[in-house]
């Protein structure tokens, strides 16, 4: 079965260089230009895994990661934060805010798709077992 991605980021070619490299390794991925359409999608929707994209317009990532983290329907899929800010305490700041783990732009595409298969469960999230059962 494929895995589900969800992709939060708000420029339209990181969009599709991410959506480029993950697809052709197999991954189905969906994206959202903005928190809001994000948590809205990842409520809805059956994700293994959240992308999120730090530097975004109106809310930003930490906030983003906070909210999905309140929610008991998103609380558990993986967040990896992506940022273009090589600050000290970013990464600090992401994994506070319940991200797993944190990639840094550019995003590399020999070892980006590697990268965030670290992070994916081998566990399918409960929401997805219970569309499985439903068709
Ligand atoms: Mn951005």
């Amino acid at each position: 079965m494929k895995r589900n991605i969800l992709l939060i980021e708000d420029n339209e070619q990181n969009r599709y260089l991410a959506t480029f490299l993950l697809e052709s390794k197999g991954y189905h991925v969906d994206s959202a230009p903005d928190g809001t359409v994000g948590i809205k999608m990842a409520m809805e929707g059956c994700y293994d895994l959240i992308l999120l994209d730090i530097q975004l317009p109106s809310m930003d990532g930490y906030a983003v990661a906070a909210t999905l983290r309140e929610n008991p329907v998103t609380k558990n899929i993986p967040i990896v934060a992506v940022t273009s800010y090589a600050m000290t305490g970013d990464r600090e700041k992401a994994m506070k805010a319940g991200c797993e783990g944190y990639i840094e732009k550019p995003i590399n595409p020999d070892t980006f798709v590697r990268e965030i298969g670290r992070f994916l469960s081998d566990v399918q999230q409960e929401k997805c077992h219970e569309k499985d059962t439903d068709r």
